[in-house]
């Protein structure tokens, strides 16, 4: 393949532009990961339950409501209840946690794309030697 049609050279221009696009887009994907704030590997959400004691509102279906964090750790989940006034701290960690696994997932995917885009570049300037005997340009032969 040659660079010399016009067709191809749109072509190239265009993968030329998703390279200088996808290159822009690391810079923002690996910002998150430069911040050395905790981060909890888990899930925020309202538990309601029964306490168990007799005569308490539960007992009549008015179940308590407590905010939980469930995190895995080791392979096991494990539940912990958010005391009061930490419930914004705890799911600002929760949601950075899952904001590194967004930019890594996303960097996997650009780094794909950006190695798709380089072959293809590649190949459209991949210059093939004359074979041997076929040259009538007398500039391949060694033989001469
Ligand atoms: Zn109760």
């Amino acid at each position: 393949m040659s660079i010399q049609f016009q067709a191809d050279r749109e072509k190239f221009s265009q993968l030329r532009k998703s390279l200088v696009h996808l290159t822009g887009e690391i810079k923002g994907l690996v910002k998150p990961c430069f911040s050395d704030r905790p981060v909890i590997k888990g899930t925020v959400y309202e538990l309601k339950r029964k306490c168990g004691k007799p005569g308490c509102r539960c007992a009549r279906g008015e179940l308590h409501h407590r905010m939980v964090v469930s995190a895995s750790e080791r392979g096991k989940t494990r539940l912990q209840v958010i005391a009061h006034g930490f419930l914004v701290e705890v799911q600002g960690k929760v949601r950075r946690y899952q904001e590194l696994r967004r930019v890594r997932a996303r960097l996997g995917e650009v780094y794909r794309q950006m190695l798709q885009v380089m072959d293809e570049m590649e190949a459209m300037r991949r210059e093939e030697l004359p074979s041997p005997g076929k040259d009538r340009n007398g500039s391949g032969d060694l033989r001469g």
